[in-house]
This record gives structure tokens, sequence and C-alpha cells, in this order.
């Protein structure tokens, strides 16, 4: 066994059918009075009734939660926060909500209650993210971990099929840059591998029966995995070119899914290990092809050229990800990254 660094990140995870009724005592822990209550525009009603859970507790509503954390959105969430003298953010939704609560402890160090309703995995990372003027900012931070996070499919029954599937393939992502990560350990792998088995098992159960509540279950499990695989390795080619097309307008999650495949046929021989794993976990011979099928079989768009890239740009991704790249198995090198992406844009099997 080769020498590593692992790093534990102190989160408490409440877990399972039902647990969100345990919010008013998750709270009561942390001694906090006075709670914002964070959401996108579309999800106020549940996070009413959740909110009648605390009586006295709730101290306002932010409900324009919206995706990567526009600068001026989350400012007016900022000053919400301290206009309402809050000492704590309950957020629930998915990455773009938690992303909120966040935002918001970044400045002011509030803690977050994480409720996610997605399988982004951001309840289980450092990592908080801000864009300004069309290009987005991220970094880390330990302020910004959640304090706790409660998962409960059965807030989930309700999530549609094409967001559950392009968010559950963006868990895979993550999972399986940690297992080729520069600075990888054996605990993350186990992780990174049983999110990957636990994620393909569930995503086509769920695409079956949007309510199948034990699918449901298995892909929150999948998707707390990956968040911890990724709070703590470091992401490779696949997320930076992820985030070169997300500052060009691209949908997060749709995007992942899309050049996941691709990504990992890039580094398919520089990481033999990682492919024989992800390969296991998904019951398939070859990695990048079996990932590539699952997409397939959940009916998620498979070309670039559908989710609105443009031709023109994907020189300029290729050049922006070559010039800057991150840590990755193979060498990043402008020519095969322009490749993979002209792939990802026909969509063409690996
Ligand atoms: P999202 O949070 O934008 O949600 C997508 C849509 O689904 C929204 O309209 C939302 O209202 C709706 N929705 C959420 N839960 C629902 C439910 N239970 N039922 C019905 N509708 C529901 O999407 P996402 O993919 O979860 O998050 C994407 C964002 O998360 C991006 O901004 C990305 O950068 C960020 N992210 C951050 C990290 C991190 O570690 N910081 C990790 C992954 C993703």
């Amino acid at each position: 066994m080769r020498r590593f660094v692992y790093t534990g990140l102190p989160s408490r995870v409440v877990f399972g059918t039902g647990t969100v009724a345990q919010l008013p005592a998750e709270v009561d822990r942390l001694t906090t009075k006075r709670v914002l209550m964070i959401s996108t525009p579309g999800r106020g009603a549940m996070v009413n009734r959740i909110a009648h859970s605390l009586p006295g507790r709730v101290a306002g509503f932010f409900d324009k939660a919206a995706m990567h954390q526009p600068i001026e959105i989350v400012e007016e969430a900022r000053e919400l926060a301290a206009s309402i003298n809050a000492d704590c953010c309950v957020a629930v939704g998915g990455g773009s909500t938690i992303g909120f609560g966040k935002a918001i402890a970044l400045t002011s160090g509030l803690p977050v209650i994480a409720v996610p309703t997605t399988y982004s995995g951001s309840e289980m990372t450092t990592i908080w993210g801000l864009s300004e003027g069309g290009l987005k900012k991220t970094g880390r931070d330990p302020k910004v971990l959640p304090k706790t996070v409660i998962y409960d499919a059965e807030l989930t029954l309700d999530l549609p099929p094409a967001v559950s599937a392009a968010s559950g393939m963006n868990a895979i992502a993550h999972c399986v840059e940690a297992l080729y990560a520069h600075d990888g350990n054996p605990i993350v792998s186990l992780m990174a591998e049983e999110g990957i088995r636990a994620l393909a098992s569930a995503l086509p159960r769920i695409i079956l029966n949007l309510k199948d509540l034990d699918a449901r279950t298995d892909a929150l499990y999948g998707s707390w995995l990956a968040g911890a695989t990724i709070s703590t390795t470091s992401v490779a080619l696949h997320h930076k070119l992820c985030h070169v097309l997300g500052g060009m307008g691209l949908p997060h999650a749709e995007t992942h899914s899309i050049v996941l495949p691709h990504a990992m046929q890039y580094n398919r021989d520089a990481a033999p290990e990682a492919m024989r794993r992800i390969a296991s976990a998904i019951a398939a011979v070859d990695a990048p092809r079996g990932i590539y099928e699952l997409e397939k079989s959940l009916g998620l768009p498979m070309r670039l050229a559908d989710i609105g890239m443009q031709q023109a740009d994907l020189e300029r991704a290729a050049r922006i990800a070559a010039e800057a790249p991150y840590p990755n198995p193979r060498k990043v090198e402008y020519g095969p990254v322009l490749e993979l992406l002209r792939n990802a844009y026909e969509g063409r099997r690996p």
C-alpha cells in the first residue's frame, strides 16, 4: 500500500425515512433559536411544511436560491440573515440551495443544517461557489461545511426523473474522480466504489418508479458517499471541464453527465485500477462505456450540442482546460482534450 494522508471532516448525519421530524432536535442541539429557512422558489411549500415543526424558532424565509449562487442574490440572502439576526440556516433542497447556506456561512460563520433533496453531494463538502459577471469562483473553507445533514428520502419523491438522473450522475462523477485523485487514499476509494454501486443500482429503479422509497434511499446513501469523497480529495480533468463549460452557461448536472464517460475514456489507460473498480461497481466490462450505457438507459441527454453548447466554443473550452489544468492521471493536452470535447459534443459512444 502506498503512503497516503486521510482527513476526516466533522459532520453529523441523520439518515433514514422520516428523519426530517428530527429537525427540531437537531436545531436544539446547536442551541440556535433564530432559523433562516432557505429554498429555491419552487420548493417553498415543502419548506413551509417543515418550518411548522419549528414553532417560534423560524426567524425568516429566503426562497430565491438559484444555480451557481449569483452574487447579487447571495448579497440579498446575507442581508436578510443579518437583518433578522439569524443564528442558523436550514437549507432544504439541492446543491443550489445548500450553496446559499454555504455562501451565508462563508461571511457570517452561521451554522448550516442541510436537508438535501437531490444527489449533488454538496452537503458533505467544504466547497463553496459564487458567480459574478459570468465567472464562477469556488474555494474550500471548513466554515461552510454543514454541521448536520438530514437525509430523508420521503422529501425526494417529487424530484423529476431528469433532475434525479442528472444529479445522480453528478454524484457518480465525484466518486469516479476520487478513485484516481492524486491525493486519494484507501478509505475514500472504498466510499467512492460503494457510492457508484449504490447510485448505479438506484437510478434505474427511480426512473422506473419515481416513488420507489427504497431506491430513493439508496440514491441518497450513494450521494452522501459521493459528497464525502470529494470533500477531502482533489478533482481532476472531468471537473475542470465541467467548471469551464458551466462558466459558459451550460447546466451543471447535465454537463457532468455528458462529459463523464469521455473524461473517463481520456483517463482510461492512465488509471487502470480506478477503471477496474468502477467497472466492478456498475457490473460492466469497460468502465467508460458502461457509464455511457447507464446514462443512455436513464434517458439523459448525451450530446453537449443538445444542452446549449456552441460548436464554435469547443476550442476555447479545450484551451482554458489545458492552460490551467487540475492534476490528472493522464497529461492534459490541448489536442486530446479538444477531441474529448468533440466526442462529448456529438455524444459518441466511447
Ligand atoms: P439544484 O439544486 O439546482 O436543483 C435543481 C432543481 O430541482 C431546482 O429547480 C430545485 O428547485 C428542484 N428540486 C430540488 N429538490 C427537489 C425535490 N425534492 N422535488 C422537486 N424538485 C426539487 O440542482 P443540483 O444538481 O442539486 O445542484 C446544482 C448546484 O450545486 C450547482 O450550482 C453546483 O455547482 C452545486 N454543487 C456544489 C457542490 C459542492 O460541493 N459545493 C457539489 C455538487 C454540486
